[in-house]
């Protein structure tokens, strides 16, 4: 699994073998384990759908409309549904990025949007800062952003 995960940053890797591996951890689970803690199955953010581990990294409505904005910024292929995420993770199948970004890759861009969305989510579970679309999607587009200038960073006399 490590190898496997080496093209996705460091920094979703963990959330994403979890996702991978069937280990989430979700307000469905903890309300199933330890209900006197965790006293409902719904998603905290909003509040409707119960917490899978699939709603809470890309189904919420919230984290879709992040991961459709995100998508079509990025991503030379359209976004039909939120299927198209999950089954490029769960296939390992990349979708083809716009042209002209070199130094991206799906992967690398995929999982920074997941880094960013799992990193929000607990900061609205631990730290009560609301979880909000638009900040998250600014979020991403700056995490993703030095990425895109890397050759340029490195190699300025070329451009
Ligand atoms: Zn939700």
């Amino acid at each position: 699994m490590g190898i496997f995960l080496a093209n996705v940053p460091h920094s979703s890797r963990t959330v994403l073998f979890r996702f991978l591996s069937g280990i989430p951890t979700t307000r469905s689970l903890l309300h199933h384990i330890v209900p006197p803690l965790v006293t409902s199955p719904k998603c905290s953010i909003c509040r409707h759908h119960d917490e899978s581990s699939v709603h809470l990294l890309f189904a919420c409505p919230l984290k879709m409309w992040v991961w459709r904005l995100a998508w079509q910024k990025h991503f030379d292929t359209p976004f039909d549904s939120i299927q198209n995420v999950i089954s490029s993770f769960t296939s390992w199948t990349w979708p083809p990025l716009r042209p002209g970004t070199p130094s991206l890759s799906a992967p690398l861009v995929l999982g920074t949007i997941l880094a960013v969305i799992w990193s929000a989510h607990w900061h609205h579970v631990y730290d009560d800062i609301p979880f909000s679309a638009p900040n998250v999607l600014t979020s991403v587009n700056k995490s993703i952003q030095p990425l895109r200038d890397e050759p340029r960073l490195f190699y300025p006399a070329t451009l």
